[in-house]
């Protein structure tokens, strides 16, 4: 039994678990110190910058954290999920919702369509330096036209030669405005919009550089996540050589599909950092505020609010562990990674309105915390799939499940066709 006091700090609550090793804990340590000493002092800065830069993304590599769950024959560092889970957390923690989005991009999505289904030659020429910090990697799905709706994207990727010819526009690319390159979700296939299977079945992945003549780029300003350098690229008639296609030729939606359940489950993990960061930042508010004589943490109201906070992180914190034990164990558990998306980013946001009220007019300065909390918290419920989506995958799973099999997690995988 874990003892502990209310006075027991957030951080130390969460070393005793079934899923994290002592070796764990010496590496989130290590993190911990990385973020404050390399990254926090600066994150404001980035933020106002709108991106981070290239020394960063350098310093990233160097210690090994942009591929950490990359195998080590694709130039990673092989470790276990659960090491991913303590860095996710971690840079989840810092409160920067920009930087935890481009490194994790980097990291988590555009990179791991490489790992998991690149080639040789794809993974030394992209994977490697990514993995290094050299070159900086982005993620275009979103299309002006098309966001949740996979089978809308109209991108095209012409075969012409030893090329494809792409034309079309990526939008809310994440480190669109300082990637070196892209993975690019193009159509090879069916038609924009065709209904059912001819819809997501003509879809490829391409990795095309970002200075390839053609590409343009614009900087979208964004509520939230500000430092994450977010663009709009147009390609028009750009010349791709076709050996830069991942995996099989219209194949991007099976390799979407799975890569999205680690962008969902990434995304949980980021933000249950971010809960806890949050949550501390609100305790140590409440506990040094007097309001009418005594400290807001006296108070039944806060009290209560937080009562319930804690209660659902604590709820979330065993969801995300669960899914990610799930994840590790290879079953692909895509109705859990949508549940721990979808809780998880929900959560944030009522942590994060409950703690702009509570902070009062303190927490709702433009350049506090806690205003950048709620900015940045709104981004994920939409981000990776909003949570509609995330609701309509976990319900069509349940009630696909035979009667009684129950609701419980890992029973089946889950998915609705054509929606991320
Ligand atoms: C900060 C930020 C960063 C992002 N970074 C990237 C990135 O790096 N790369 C990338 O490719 N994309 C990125 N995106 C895009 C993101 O994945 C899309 O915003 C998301 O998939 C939704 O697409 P959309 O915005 O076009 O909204 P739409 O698909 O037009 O949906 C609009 C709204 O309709 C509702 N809705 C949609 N589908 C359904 C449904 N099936 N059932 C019920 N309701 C539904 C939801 O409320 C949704 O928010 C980012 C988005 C944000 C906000």
């Amino acid at each position: 039994m874990n003892s502990r006091s209310a006075d027991t700090p957030e951080e130390e609550r969460i070393v005793k678990s079934p899923y994290f090793t002592a070796d764990h804990e010496v590496f989130r340590a290590e993190v911990r110190a990385f973020l404050a000493d390399e990254v926090l002092p600066h994150a404001a800065r980035w933020e106002r910058e709108g991106g981070l830069p290239r020394e960063l993304w350098k310093r990233f590599g160097q210690r090994g954290y942009l591929g950490l769950l990359h195998p080590r024959d694709a130039g990673g560092g092989g470790r276990d999920l659960f090491t991913s889970v303590v860095f996710l957390e971690e840079l989840g923690r810092t409160g920067f919702g920009g930087l935890r989005a481009a490194v994790s991009v980097h990291a988590y999505m555009a990179t791991h369509y490489l790992a998991a289904a690149g080639g040789r030659e794809l993974r030394h020429r992209y994977l490697a330096p990514a993995v290094r910090g050299d070159s900086v990697a982005a993620l275009a799905i979103t299309e002006p036209a098309a966001g949740a709706d996979l089978a809308g994207l109209a991108t095209t990727a012409t075969r012409d030669g030893d090329h494809y010819v792409v034309n079309g526009t990526k939008t809310m690319v994440s480190n669109g405005m300082v990637a070196d390159f892209a993975v690019v979700a193009v159509r090879t296939g069916g038609a924009a919009g065709d209904p059912g299977r001819a819809g997501m079945t003509g879809l490829s992945l391409l990795v095309a550089d970002t200075n390839l003549p053609g590409i343009g780029r614009e900087p979208v300003r964004t509520l939230g996540w500000r430092s994450a350098g977010t663009a709009t690229v147009t390609y028009d008639d750009v010349r791709v050589p076709a050996d830069r296609l991942i995996g099989r030729l219209d194949s991007g939606f099976y390799y979407l599909m799975r890569g999205l359940q680690l962008e969902r489950l990434a995304a949980a993990t980021l933000a249950l950092g971010g809960i806890e960061r949050s949550l501390d930042d609100l305790r140590g508010f409440l506990r040094g505020r007097r309001v009418a004589g005594d400290v807001l943490a006296g108070k039944q109201a806060p009290v209560h609010r937080v009562a319930d906070l804690a209660t659902e992180l604590a709820a979330a914190r065993q969801l995300v562990h669960h899914t990610a034990w799930l994840y590790g164990e290879g079953e692909l558990p895509a109705a859990e990674c949508s549940m721990a998306k979808l809780y998880t980013t929900e959560l944030a946001c009522r942590l994060a309105d409950a703690s702009l009220q509570l902070h009062g007019s303190h927490g709702y300065l433009e350049e506090s915390d806690v205003a950048r909390a709620h900015r940045d918290a709104r981004a994920a419920t939409i981000a990776a799939g909003p949570s509609e989506v995330m609701r309509d995958l976990i319900g069509r799973d349940v009630l696909r499940g035979p009667a009684g099999e129950g609701t419980g997690p890992g029973t089946r995988p889950a998915g609705t066709p054509g929606h991320r």
